[in-house]
């Protein structure tokens, strides 16, 4: 495969296999340009997650190479883990929120972690809650919430620190067909500012009428890569 310059996300002939012995993901090869927005669907086991964890180093490949923003994670020392990501952001389907903080504490924690001051924390995190319509809802907590608008604070935390890449795990996993929709269409906002935006889901019918490059894994392989415009 050749290099692109502008690649945000790369996978170089990747496998990973498990300490079971199982591989997850099979000489995986592609690249997102930075700013692109992919959907990474299949079957239940397929290796979607895996493929995330990759990017976001959870997980290191047993075989080949991840590139994230022209940095090769093979060989990136423990240390410099935390600095990769800061410039990822992640949403997973059961939003993992603080039960017992408030909206505006949820979606502060990264900022709060990366030493921002109290001034800036609080515009970045209006300007995040903002962005996903729940600026009313800053001082509520979280179970008070529906599934949906808990999905939208938990997406409203994984872009509040500015992330060049967003990725997404089944995000509409518990929610109904409009929500799922809108929750992808917020998705597809983050692109337009420029975000690089990678989502698992298996709800096939949903991504396709997205209308966005799709990756559809079998069994680990790749088994079609289709671009709009296409067919
Ligand atoms: P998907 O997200 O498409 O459902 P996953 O990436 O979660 O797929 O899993 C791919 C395959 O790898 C599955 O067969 C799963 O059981 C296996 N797997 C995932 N995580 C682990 C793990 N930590 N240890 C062993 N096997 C795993």
């Amino acid at each position: 495969m050749s290099e692109t310059a502008a690649a945000m996300i790369r996978f170089d002939q990747v496998t990973k296999r498990y300490a079971s012995g199982h591989e997850a993901v099979h000489e995986l090869s592609f690249e997102l340009a930075a700013g692109e927005m992919a959907f990474v669907t299949g079957h239940s086991g397929a290796g979607k997650s895996t493929l995330l964890k990759l990017i976001a180093l959870i997980e290191r490949p047993t075989r080949g190479h991840v590139t994230v923003n022209g940095q090769n994670l093979h060989g990136l020392r423990r240390g410099r883990i935390p600095e990769l990501r800061r410039g990822i952001g992640m949403v997973f389907q059961d939003h993992r929120l603080l039960m017992d903080r408030s909206v505006y504490d949820n979606v502060a924690l990264p900022l709060i972690i990366a030493g921002l001051s109290r001034e800036e924390i609080a515009k970045r995190v209006r300007a995040a809650l903002d962005k996903v319509g729940l600026l009313e809802r800053e001082r509520a907590a979280p179970i008070t919430l529906s599934t949906g608008e808990q999905q939208r604070v938990g997406i409203a935390r994984a872009i509040v620190a500015k992330p060049a890449v967003l990725i997404a795990d089944e995000p509409t996993g518990n929610l109904d067909p409009q929500l799922s929709g809108e929750i992808m269409r917020l998705f597809a906002d983050f692109q337009q500012v420029g975000t690089t935006v990678i989502v698992a889901s298996h709800d096939l019918p949903l991504v396709k009428r997205m209308g966005k490059r799709v990756l559809v894994l079998d069994h680990g392989r790749l088994l079609d890569d289709w671009r709009p415009g296409s067919t």
